[in-house]
């Protein structure tokens, strides 16, 4: 019997593996960033003056005028042709989650003659058609284009394959009445803002303080599955992850994978995936294996927040291309398979100052104490505040399957701090004598006895706990409970606004009780009552265990389990009024998102659901009928020939396979009644809630009995590879 499940399985014993690419050279450093148009390359192919001007204008966010525009984009059209690209394109992040890109040649016939042209109008702005993508409503027809603007703080790139070279350079992507139609553009956005406030909030303790950028660290989780299986699953080729699957016999029981010796195929599709990013300027630095069979993670050195965001998207398409050549599918689901671990995208993040002091790592003077504790407490602040902002912004059909599941970060947004900064906060908060009584201690120089003391090298004592959505790690927080597959921008944006909201109420506060000069004291204060207004977030303990689910409640901590919900606090009116008072987002803008997202849901879902109901009606209950059918041939040969007793048992055997066809059935048409219903809603929030509520709960029905039948039926007639065979074959 041939199907396309035993095709691939056989192709795969044939295959040899592919492996990596040679590159120019085996030391890293000696290609590492030559695909991008950074420093490097800008001292060869700028002037000196323009060189010096592009600098300013991205350190100070400035408009970068016609006359210098040219002058880059002569410089970078040399550049780009000499590496053999032929043509370029606006790279931007529209709201559909992937990247998006448009090329046109350099080429063009001026006067008869074959030239190659790019200008600052080429470089500056494109006009995408962008009618198709995702707007929320804010382009209606009429004004229905929007425009992709030059990102200059984020260097140009080559992307290089076997058909040619791209020249690729990062854009914000607008409408033409000015709202963002994109992830960066509000990242950009709320960054700025978090930026100058911190800046200014610093020099309360390093006067010599000019910048201060916002730091992250993207550690990335993926699982690899063999191409040919890959594309035997009608349900992962169109949704990414897998519906019906029985559990594999052997999963994550033994603990046997994480950090286990990477597979030899594995570890070439890696190692030629690494060096594609070190072109780019990826700062890769980990690999390993990840907790569940088949799952990896990999992560770089972190970077200023918006240069992270685009080489994690970066990262993401590379892994794809690469994956391909060595016939893996990268698995960029947050929960492609039932039973085992998902995947989720660690945001490592912090600030750090133009003097180099990391804004999140306790120094040893009671000054940068001081410091320490401000940034610390005030970011702990602005989670307590708006913790459900947080939540929406990691909220997606893909991540309901890993938040509040037993395995990953609830949907319960809570801070770890260590055991260690919990005494050292909760004394802080204890700490005995008036307020009064210690700003005079501080006036008359015993600050230093006030400032609660926080061991330096803090980094190598804290404990970990991973089951906190938001760990503090020593130097930074680590939010965990972004998806796998999200573009981290989104998260980023809520957290560079709460955050930069909050130091400026701080600053505010802090003039305002500031008094002959010493803002210490008023510090000290402002900074003790926050920390005691914000305890609620903090927990300790194990954050999936049912009494914290108990707690939470108790302590007033939301849990929204599921997304169309989670996301109403994307437009709540404390919302609106953040983003319109930050600048990050207008309320239409703010709204027009908030649609978006919850019509991407309904659409997930729906697809899920129909890809779902074909592989139950059209491959799975036909291979089991046929093995019904078989058994009961064999059944009346069993009954003629005598063997009463051993027939009868094979008839119950046949029997349980009848239920499990019939239920598997009477499911899927049920599923598809509610599925017309939620169609029918017009109201994007109404049809989400439907696909929510009404839909899926359809899904674990099916994929029970399913699963059922996948174990009763003759192995050869099952059409669909196997979790073993996804999981374990590589
Ligand atoms: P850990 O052992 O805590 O996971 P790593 O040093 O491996 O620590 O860091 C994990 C990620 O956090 C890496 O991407 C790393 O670059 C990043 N990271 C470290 N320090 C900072 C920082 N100050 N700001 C943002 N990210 C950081
Ligand atoms: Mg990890």
């Amino acid at each position: 019997m041939t199907s396309l499940r035993f095709n691939a399985l056989e192709l795969i014993q044939k295959r040899e593996i592919t492996l990596p690419r040679p590159t120019e050279s085996p030391r890293i450093p000696d290609f590492f960033g030559i695909n991008v148009f950074g420093e490097k390359a800008m001292q060869q192919y700028l002037s000196r003056d323009t060189l010096k001007q592009i600098k300013k204008a991205i350190e100070s966010g400035d408009q970068i005028s016609r006359g210098l525009a040219d002058s880059i984009a002569g410089g970078m059209k040399t550049w780009a042709i000499e590496r053999g690209a032929t043509h370029y394109t606006h790279w931007f992040q529209p709201l559909t989650g992937s990247t998006a890109e448009k090329h046109d040649s350099f080429f063009e016939v001026k006067d008869g003659q074959p030239i190659e042209v790019f200008s600052s109008t080429g470089l500056v702005q494109q006009e995408p058609d962008a009618s198709s993508f995702p707007s929320g409503g804010i382009r209606t027809t009429f004004e229905a284009r929007g425009y992709t603007a030059w990102d200059p703080s984020s260097p140009a790139f080559l992307m290089e394959s076997r058909s040619g070279t791209t020249l690729c350079i990062p854009t914000i992507f607008v409408s033409y009445t000015g709202e963002a139609l994109d992830f960066k553009a509000p990242l950009l956005r709320a960054s700025h803002m978090l930026e100058s406030i911190a800046a200014k909030v610093c020099r309360y303790f390093e006067p010599e303080v000019k910048r201060v950028t916002a730091t992250l660290g993207i550690e990335q989780e993926y699982f690899l599955v063999d191409a040919a299986l890959f594309k035997s699953r009608p349900d992962m080729l169109l949704t990414g992850r897998t519906l019906v699957g029985h559990e594999a016999a052997k999963g994550q029981q033994l603990e046997d994978h994480y950090f286990g010796a990477i597979p030899e195929r594995v570890k070439a599709f890696m190692i030629d995936f690494e060096n594609e990013s070190y072109k780019l300027g990826i700062p890769l630095r980990t690999r390993h294996n990840e907790v569940a069979p088949g799952q990896y993670e990999c992560a770089p050195q972190f970077e200023e927040v918006n240069l992270a965001v685009d080489h994690n998207q970066l990262l993401m398409d590379v892994m794809e291309k690469v994956a391909r050549r060595h016939h893996f599918k990268e698995i960029l689901h947050e929960k492609p398979f039932a039973g085992v671990n998902g995947s989720g995208k660690h945001c490592n993040w912090s600030m750090g100052t133009d003097t180099g002091t990391n804004l999140l790592s306790p120094g040893d003077t009671p000054e940068s104490n001081l410091q320490f504790l401000t940034f610390f407490i005030n970011t702990i602040k602005a989670v307590h505040d708006h913790a459900d902002l947080l939540r929406a912004s990691i909220a997606s059909a893909n991540n309901d399957h890993r938040l509040g599941a037993n395995e990953a970060p609830p949907a319960i947004i809570s801070v770890f701090i260590g055991s260690l900064l919990s005494e050292v906060i909760e004394e802080f908060i204890r700490q005995p004598g008036s307020d009064s009584a210690r700003s005079k201690k501080a006036r008359d120089g015993e600050f230093g006895m006030a400032v609660p003391k926080v061991p330096a090298l803090l980094r190598d004592n804290t404990d970990r706990n991973r089951t906190s959505p938001f760990a503090f790690t020593g130097n930074k927080f680590e939010f965990r409970a972004v998806g796998s597959s999200a573009n981290t921008a989104a998260p980023m944006m809520v957290l560079n606004t709460i955050v930069g909201n909050q130091l400026a109420e701080f600053s505010a506060e802090v003039e305002k009780r500031t008094k002959n000069g010493n803002h210490q004291a008023a510090i000290l204060q402002i900074l003790r009552e926050y920390a005691r207004d914000s305890a609620a977030i903090l927990f300790e303990g194990n954050n999936y265990g049912d009494e914290w689910v108990e707690e939470a409640e108790r302590r007033g901590l939301k849990n929204i389990k599921t997304t169309p919900e989670a996301l109403d606090a994307d437009i709540s009116a404390k919302s609106i009024e953040l983003f319109e008072r930050t600048g990050v987002l207008s309320k239409r803008e703010a709204h027009a998102r908030h649609e978006i997202k919850l019509e991407i849901y309904a659409k997930q879902i729906q697809i899920e659901s129909r890809i779902l109901g074909q592989i139950a009606l059209n491959q799975l209950i036909p291979a089991a009928v046929e093995y019904h059918n078989e058994l009961l041939l064999n059944f009346e040969s069993m009954m003629a020939a005598g063997f009463e007793a051993e027939a009868n048992e094979a008839r119950d055997y046949i029997g349980r396979i009848a239920v499990h066809i019939s239920k598997t059935r009477t499911a899927v048409l049920s599923m598809i009644e509610s599925r017309k219903l939620a169609n029918q809603e017009t109201d994007a929030k109404a049809k989400a809630m439907r696909y929510c509520h009404e839909v899926k709960p359809h899904f674990d029905e099916i994929k029970y009995h399913c699963d059922k039948l996948e174990l009763y039926t003759d192995d050869r007639r099952w059409p669909l590879p196997k979790y073993r065979e996804l999981m374990f074959v590589r």
